[in-house]
């Protein structure tokens, strides 16, 4: 079981997340991750195993930011690693989600043959795909994130984050 938090406010936001993510620490995970928004681009840092890796990898770091999510990842699809843990990126989307995409494999096909590449084994990282695809057609988040999600069959949470919206996060939830 992995666990979403997402952050938006005048505290500061890596602080949150990693506090959030201890939290949720119990439920179980193989790594972990954030993603902020921070001088108008998205910041993600993400490691396999333990949260402590993590916060060794943030130690001497301060991502200025007031919005960001992060995840504690329980694989299902690709084994654990830094490139396989969340956030996973497209264009200038960012998210985290809990689940599993059941039509991965066709969606996949699809986004490869549009031109699309991918970084990592997972199947989010297609959601972050479908997300950026409907952006392009120039919906807002929310929309986007509306019509990418009624292309996945599945149960599953997610939190996202857009660069050039810096004021928003988005959720959304599907059984899960
Ligand atoms: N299916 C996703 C993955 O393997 C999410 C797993 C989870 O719920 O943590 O990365």
């Amino acid at each position: 079981m992995c666990g979403i938090v997402g952050y938006v406010g005048p505290r500061n936001t890596q602080d949150v997340l990693l506090d959030g993510l201890r939290r949720l620490e119990y439920r179980g995970y193989d790594s972990a991750g954030i993603a902020v928004i921070s001088n108008g681009g998205i910041q993600v840092r993400r490691k396999k195993g333990k949260l402590t890796e993590l916060t060794e990898l943030l130690a001497n770091e301060k991502l200025g930011s007031h919005i960001g999510i992060g995840h504690t990842r329980w694989a299902t699809h690709g084994p654990p690693s830094d490139e396989n843990a969340h956030p996973h990126q497209a264009g200038g989307v960012a998210l985290v989600h809990n689940g599993i995409v059941e039509n991965y494999r066709a969606l996949k096909e699809e986004l490869v043959r549009e031109g699309r590449e991918f970084k990592s084994a997972t199947d989010t990282e297609i959601i972050a795909h479908l997300i950026d695809r409907e952006r392009a057609k120039g919906k807002k988040l929310p929309e986007a994130v509306r019509d990418a999600i009624a292309q996945v069959e599945g149960t599953y949470s997610l939190a996202v984050i857009a660069k050039d919206d810096p004021t928003e996060f988005v959720a959304a939830r599907c059984g899960s």
